[in-house]
């Protein structure tokens, strides 16, 4: 029996990358035939002819290419759990439909599956993105790192080989505020990281927009860790700690020279820099409760309005 590998992708509004696509996965099927192969395609609510492209790959064949059409956008890491729940390969490998990550390096992958490894994830080598994104990725990551124990793999993405035990790992992780790359750390088993170059986007454009990334980044930070939590908690000790000699500060030199009314700076300062404080405190809480509120609701992370499996017809 040949061990059965998914290739996972997700798409919104990609109809453009579809003839590429198409040809690259005929491209792994034909480089590495000692797998049996699957390829699922999630479509999150694409407005264009993304589904229908879809469609015609499944007729076209419905051996290798399956499909599971969302009811609406949820965004990528929803779609992402969704394909999770639909495989019951031996490995699932997932990639951008817009095939920025290069399928040159899926035999690599497998030859480390083949070892052991149960998370062949593959790490940015030379990242075509601007200075900017870059900067921010990489202190935020550092960041990341500071506040939890969990090992983060840096400039690495979605694009990895995981095996059955991280498949039936994540298809348990039912949270509905998703940051999927921080579930690959947190979920441990044997990590092997391989290097690639990632590929510019050939069709159509970035569907993340910044608002998009940000509240990823703090999505990251608050399923992961409640160290910004504890970390209020610490300024305020240490304010009050200062305010607090502060306090006596002012009471002895009141009483050894009076009080002349003064000191308005000082307050307004003072005032303002509490203020800003309590600000973000409530805002960090809010964060956490906000998760709590969504999490509690219990509802389905998701609808599928179709799944169309492969058919095997022997
Ligand atoms: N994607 C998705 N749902 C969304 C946004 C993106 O399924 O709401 C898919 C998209 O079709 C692509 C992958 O996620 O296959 C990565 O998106 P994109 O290429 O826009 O991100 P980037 O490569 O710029 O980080
Ligand atoms: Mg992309």
């Amino acid at each position: 029996m040949k061990k059965k590998i998914t290739i996972l992708l997700p798409a919104y509004n990609e109809e453009e990358s579809f003839a590429l696509l198409e040809q690259q996965m005929l491209q792994v099927l034909a480089d590495n035939p000692d797998y049996d192969w699957e390829f699922l395609l999630v479509n999150d609510g694409s407005t264009d002819h993304t589904l229908q492209q879809m469609i015609v790959l499944h007729q076209r064949d419905p051996q290798h290419f399956s499909y599971i059409d969302l009811s609406r956008n949820y965004g990528k890491e929803i779609a992402m759990m969704a394909g999770f729940d639909h495989i019951d390969s031996d490995g699932v490998i997932i990639m951008d439909a817009d095939m920025q990550h290069p399928i040159s390096v899926i035999p690599e992958m497998l030859h480390y599956f083949e070892e052991g490894y149960d998370d062949v994830y593959a790490q940015r080598r030379t990242s075509k993105e601007s200075w900017f994104k870059k900067q921010s990725s990489r202190w935020y990551y550092r960041f990341l790192q500071r506040l939890t124990r969990i090992p983060i793999q840096q400039n690495t993405g979605d694009f990895r080989l995981l095996n059955r035990s991280c498949i039936l790992a994540l298809q348990q992780m039912r949270e509905t505020e998703r940051n999927t790359k921080g579930l690959y750390s947190w979920i441990g088993y044997n990590k092997k990281g391989i290097f690639y170059d990632q590929n510019e986007r050939q069709q159509g454009e970035t569907k993340w927009t910044f608002g998009q990334l940000v509240s990823l980044a703090i999505n990251g930070i608050t399923s992961y860790t409640i160290a910004p939590l504890r970390i209020s908690t610490f300024i305020g000790l240490l304010v009050s700690f200062v305010a607090f000699c502060y306090l006596i500060y002012i009471l002895i030199t009141t009483w050894i020279f009076g009080d002349p009314v003064a000191g308005y700076p000082t307050i307004m300062v003072t005032i303002l820099f509490l203020g800003g404080i309590q600000l973000l405190s409530i805002g960090i809480i809010g964060e956490y409760l906000g998760k709590i509120f969504n999490e509690t609701k219990k509802r389905p992370p998701y609808f599928i309005k179709t799944y169309q499996p492969t058919k095997k017809d022997e």
